[in-house]
């Protein structure tokens, strides 16, 4: 079963990049590809492999990046002064192409509640042009599956897609298990490429009012429990994260063997 180098970088790097094309690839995911001279040798690792993306703000002229030291980017990032501060957020290489240095985003298109594109990622991703600069921190994979697993369960709503995609690309082929993958419409579903032993459940969660999540956990608890040797990796907002894996924990599986990530908050959630 699944043998996954887990790497986290101790000393990150911070590769340079630009874009190259945007396009709308389903109704809520817009891929930015991107690419850089030294974008070939990003380090990919497959499974959820995640990043740390820099970004000009539209009402900044320059492109002022941290100066790194060590692992520390938090503290040389928050140095710099707020009007050039680039915007920084978290994603998922969705796809690597070292051959020709191109890689892709994929960005949820999330809304405010008047209906308009909200979150300055989201804003950059939908309104980018080719040449626009950019720059990713490497982070590594979290995916931890121990090598005794029997099954593997992946539970996401569709900020956790990319890392669904990219696990399901990289388990190895013998894999069992099962995927509740959670979109907000039914044309977001598309062709994953998954172990013949993974079983794939989308779930469209269609009412836009309602908190992403909320109907992967529902269809979380309708699942029977994965074994007491199994794996479970969870990841999305922060109530999906923490309640399936209360809901998992309860079921039988122990802690260190539930991996759970909440990718972003809903202002206001309430556990479901
Ligand atoms: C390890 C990791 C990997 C991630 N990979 C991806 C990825 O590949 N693709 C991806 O799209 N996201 C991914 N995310 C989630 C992403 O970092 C957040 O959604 C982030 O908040 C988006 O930044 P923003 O600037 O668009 O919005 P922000 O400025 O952070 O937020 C603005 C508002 O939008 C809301 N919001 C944020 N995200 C969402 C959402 N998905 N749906 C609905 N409302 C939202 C916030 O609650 C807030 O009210 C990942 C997160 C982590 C931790």
């Amino acid at each position: 079963m699944p043998k996954n180098p887990r790497l986290t970088p101790t000393e990150p790097s911070l590769f340079r990049a630009e874009v190259l094309r945007s396009e709308r690839v389903t109704p809520s995911m817009q891929r930015v590809t991107v690419t850089g001279a030294d974008l070939g040798e990003f380090p990919w690792r497959g499974y959820d492999h995640w990043f740390r993306l820099f970004l000009r703000l539209p009402h900044q002229e320059e492109f002022v990046l941290p100066e790194l030291s060590g692992s520390r980017w938090w503290e040389p990032y928050l140095a710099i002064p707020e009007d050039v501060r680039p915007h920084c957020a978290n994603y998922t290489v969705a796809g690597f192409r070292p051959e020709v240095a191109e890689l892709d985003i994929d960005f949820v298109v999330h809304r405010g509640p008047t209906g308009e594109i909200d979150g300055a990622a989201a804003i950059w991703a939908c309104a980018a042009e080719p040449g626009d600069p950019l720059a990713l921190l490497d982070q590594g994979i979290v995916f931890d599956c121990p090598d005794d697993a029997s099954e593997v369960l992946v539970v996401a709503d569709e900020s956790g897609l990319p890392a669904t995609a990219g696990v399901l690309r990289s388990l190895p082929p013998d894999t069992v298990g099962r995927v509740i993958q959670e979109v907000p419409v039914a044309g977001d579903c598309r062709d994953l490429d998954a172990p013949r032993g993974v079983a794939v459940t989308w779930v469209v969660r269609g009412d836009a009012a309602a908190v992403p999540g909320a109907a992967a956990l529902a269809e979380l608890r309708r699942h029977q429990s994965v074994g007491e040797s199994g794996y479970a990796f969870v990841v999305g907002e922060s109530t999906l994260a923490t309640e399936a894996r209360r809901h998992l924990h309860r079921a039988g599986l122990a802690k260190n063997r539930i991996t759970f990530s909440g990718y972003w908050k809903h202002e206001g959630a309430k556990a479901a």
